[in-house]
């Protein structure tokens, strides 16, 4: 985050806006529906700071706007001079009011076409009285707070107020059998709830190659307990005041034993938690989400499993390699390369005879241990093969090859990024990248 966005109070300040135009006239007009009084000047000198909570340029000399923002930021008076990032200390928000939500949408001054662009959308999804949502919800804010005083059953209650018929009836103007249908719900609606955890899958890492369902439940959840894997962007979806704990392990470098983790779950569960377990990829493909189920289960926990989009998919996808080719191959097979201790112990024979597609998951330490029996249960030597590095992110690598190619290559060309190795028949139709 470049900035820190905030809402100014300008009720009673007063605001200098210095220039002649539109640009000049549209700041001092916005600036005075937001109950600043107006000090509008052609000429600047300093002592017009005096006083002031906020000054704008727009439309003067350019002397005199270099030395209006120097004389406000000496003053530290916020400042902004249209059309010149440079010399602004702030950047103002393309708005969309629903008295009285505001939502303010910036771009660092980098592309105000497109904050109206996005504004447009973001007009278009939102009701046109969605501020009498939020009016009602203020007028029986202490009558809700009173009959739940814990937090999560508070939460639940407006989740459902907001997004269920409570909201509808209010949306639709009719208050009064809304206020009929929240007294009912207060005295139905249990004081607390019981905790629950969503094994939440995160993909590979690109915060919209989650799940629709899985944003929701970052949105809406109390304590966020993640790994390292790739996961930073898909975080920024939670909750600002969510609680996150990092579990991540890095191999061979455990940060919290999977017994501790089960351990962790089961207390914030207890505490009256809404928890979301988040995973790289998928939770039950080489995730341990099976062992957070049962451990789940056998403490009476509730649970929720919510897929991801898996390395192996993502990876392919994104590196243009089909997985199954009805000219190459008809099944793909994950496996992982690496056994809880050291390389998995794998039946290569079958492996080679099934002509499946393999997705290796933490392969990459094992490349020599694969090559020597894959070729050795006879596999064709030339069989292709590819390494993608950060699969499905901004960031993914390919090495293309063969599996003694990619043993040979993969120490030196690794950049320490989890990496998927790809073999088959399958990846040969492979298409060169867009
Ligand atoms: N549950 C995860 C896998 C966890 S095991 C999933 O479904 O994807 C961790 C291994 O997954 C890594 O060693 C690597 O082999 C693979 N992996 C995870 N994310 C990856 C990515 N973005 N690109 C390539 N491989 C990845």
């Amino acid at each position: 985050m470049r900035h820190f966005p905030i809402f100014l109070s300008l009720a009673g300040r007063t605001a200098l806006v210095l220039g002649a135009g539109e640009a000049a006239d549209t700041k001092a007009r916005a600036l005075r529906d937001a109950g600043a009084s107006v000090r509008r000047v052609t000429k600047f000198s300093p002592e017009l700071l005096d006083g002031c909570a906020i000054a704008v340029g727009a439309g003067a000399e350019p002397d005199a706007l270099a030395a209006l923002s120097a004389a406000a930021q000496a003053r530290a008076i916020p400042v902004n001079i249209v059309d010149h990032p440079a010399l602004c200390s702030y950047f103002s928000a393309a708005t969309i009011h629903r008295e009285p939500i505001t939502i303010a949408i910036g771009t660092a001054g980098t592309a105000p076409a497109l904050a109206r662009l996005v504004r447009a959308r973001i007009e278009a999804l939102l009701p046109a009285n969605l501020g009498d949502l939020a009016a009602f919800a203020g007028r029986f804010s202490a009558r809700i707070r009173t009959a739940l005083p814990a937090l999560s059953a508070r939460r639940a209650l407006l989740d459902r107020l907001f997004a269920g018929r409570i909201g509808e009836l209010v949306l639709a103007g009719e208050t009064a059998a809304a206020e009929a249908a929240l007294t009912a719900a207060l005295a139905d609606a249990p004081a607390s709830l019981p905790g629950i955890v969503h094994l939440v899958g995160a993909g590979p890492g690109a915060p919209d190659l989650i799940t629709l369902r899985a944003q929701r439940l970052l949105g809406e959840a109390d304590v966020i307990v993640h790994d390292r894997l790739g996961t930073d962007a898909v975080l920024d979806l939670a909750r600002r005041d969510a609680t996150r704990i990092n579990v991540g392990k890095a191999r061979a470098n455990h940060c919290l034993k999977q017994h501790e983790i089960n351990d962790l779950l089961i207390r914030l569960a207890r505490e009256g938690r809404k928890v979301v377990r988040l995973k790289g990829g998928d939770p039950f493909v080489f995730g341990r989400g099976g062992e957070e189920a049962a451990a789940l289960e056998a403490a009476g926990i509730a649970f929720e499993v919510v897929p991801g989009v898996t390395a192996a998919l993502a990876c392919a996808a994104q590196a243009r390699i089909p997985l199954t080719h009805r000219d190459a191959t008809r099944a793909v097979t994950l496996l992982t390369g690496h056994g809880a201790d050291g390389p998995a112990r794998l039946d290569f024979d079958a492996l080679v005879r099934s002509r499946a597609t393999l997705a290796i998951y933490m392969g990459l330490h094992a490349l020599p241990h694969l090559r020597d029996g894959l070729l050795a249960a006879g596999l064709p030597p030339a069989t292709p093969a590819a390494l993608v590095e950060r699969g499905g992110t901004a960031h993914q690598r390919l090495l293309s090859g063969d599996i003694a190619s990619l043993a040979a290559q993969a120490p030196a060309w690794s950049s320490g990024g989890p990496a998927l190795i790809l073999i088959g028949d399958a990846v040969g139709h492979g298409l060169p990248p867009a």
